[in-house]
């Protein structure tokens, strides 16, 4: 009987593994990714495509025909449990499916924590089939605030207040968020960025935690600010369902991984991504990139546990962090350690790196 594999998530480690399955795996193996929409998103494509640069399926990968072109099975729905003892896996319509490996690419997911009216009011980006409405929606409103000042609200704050001057709509972009504007950077980062906020005529607030949103208004702290869409960024959290399989996490929920990429206690469940954290590196960011680094392990690692071999790759995290972010206008933001930079060069790169993302999946 064959092997079967599952692919849980259709995060960036499982569809680059997944790319090259045909060529590099065994033939005795099946596979199946499951994945709650047909569609994956892109999400720090978002900027891009709401300036008009990338179109929907610039932005998107359609995994149905991504599965059927390489070789496996793709099933739509969600894994709501993991019985590590039988090796299977029970979807949110009832379905069992068992498995010889199992590779969890999970992302995150959205909680919309405690703040009254969060969840009655606002925008996500998470689930990101949730992106083009919201995009849409924040572009043709008047008054649309961003709630969250780090990397991504500070890109989707820009980025939207370049297509909104671009198409004329009067109002501008309120940014605000709990702490100072990109919390992570240090103080010039900042400073530049706020000067770049300001020249652009977005509303800037910062210290200032969202109490409550109504109908029209956000109350926080003294302020009263009428929106006409909100959109928020705040909350993004590891999957409930390691927690609920009894797998090992850490204290925030995140998957433990050993540096071969297997879940900690159970070397037949793989993890990558944003929801996981490896055991001995833990500040490692998780970014896409990190994520498509962790693929080429994850590749050889599933091929040899299915060779039987029992000497396994590790994973060894890229020693310098980098970001990079669309700012609007052809401009860009880009940090790789403690080298920083916001220009039409950082731009470039900006493109370059979308344009790997693509290529790692979809050639
Ligand atoms: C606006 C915005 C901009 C961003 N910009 C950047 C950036 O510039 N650079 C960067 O590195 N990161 C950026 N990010 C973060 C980036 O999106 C994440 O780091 C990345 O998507 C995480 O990838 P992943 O491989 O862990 O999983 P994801 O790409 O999140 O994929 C996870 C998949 O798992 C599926 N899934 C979830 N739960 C289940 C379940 N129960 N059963 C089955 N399938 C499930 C999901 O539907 C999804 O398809 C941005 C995020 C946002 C919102």
């Amino acid at each position: 009987m064959s092997n079967q594999v599952l692919f849980v998530g259709a995060g960036y480690a499982n569809l680059s593994v997944l790319k090259n399955w045909k060529k590099n795996t065994p033939k005795d193996t099946e596979w199946t990714l499951i994945s709650p929409s047909r569609y994956k998103y892109f999400p720090e494509m978002t900027g891009l495509y709401m300036e008009d640069q990338y179109s929907l399926e610039d932005i998107r990968v359609d995994l149905a025909e991504f599965c059927h072109r390489n070789g496996g099975r793709f099933l739509e729905e969600k894994v709501t449990a993991v019985d590590r003892d039988r090796k299977t896996v029970l979807t949110e319509s009832g379905k069992s499916l068992s498995y010889d490996l199992l590779s969890a690419g999970m992302g995150l997911r959205q909680e919309t924590g405690t703040v009254p009216g969060v969840r009655d009011h606002a925008l996500f980006l998470n689930p990101h089939e949730e992106i083009p409405m919201t995009a849409a929606s924040m572009q043709y409103t008047e008054y649309p605030v961003v709630a969250g000042g780090g990397a991504f609200g500070v890109e989707f704050a820009l980025s939207l207040q370049a297509w909104r001057r671009a198409n004329r709509k009067k109002t501008p972009v309120t940014l605000i968020t709990s702490g100072p504007v990109l919390p992570e950077e240090n103080k010039d980062v900042r400073d530049n960025v706020r000067d770049l906020l300001d020249e652009r005529g977005l509303l800037l607030y910062e210290n200032m935690p969202v109490e409550r949103i109504d109908a029209d208004v956000i109350y926080a702290g003294s302020r009263v600010l009428p929106y006409g869409q909100v959109l928020w960024l705040d909350g993004a959290k590891p999957p409930l369902i390691f927690d609920y399989a009894d797998l090992p996490v850490d204290d925030k929920g995140y998957l433990l991984l050993s540096s071969t990429l297997q879940t900690v206690g159970s070397p037949d469940i793989f993890g990558s991504g944003a929801g996981t954290v490896l055991q001995e590196e833990v500040n490692t960011s998780k970014d896409s990139i990190t994520a498509f680094q962790e693929a080429k392990v994850l590749e050889e690692n599933l091929d040899r546990m299915l060779r039987g071999k029992t000497k396994l790759k590790t994973f060894k995290p890229p020693k310098k962090e980098s970001l990079v972010l669309n700012m609007g206008h052809r401009t860009g933001f880009y940090r790789r350690g403690s080298k920083t930079y916001i220009s039409r060069q950082a731009w470039r790169e900006k493109k370059k790196l979308d344009k790997y993302i693509m290529k790692e999946i979809r050639s």
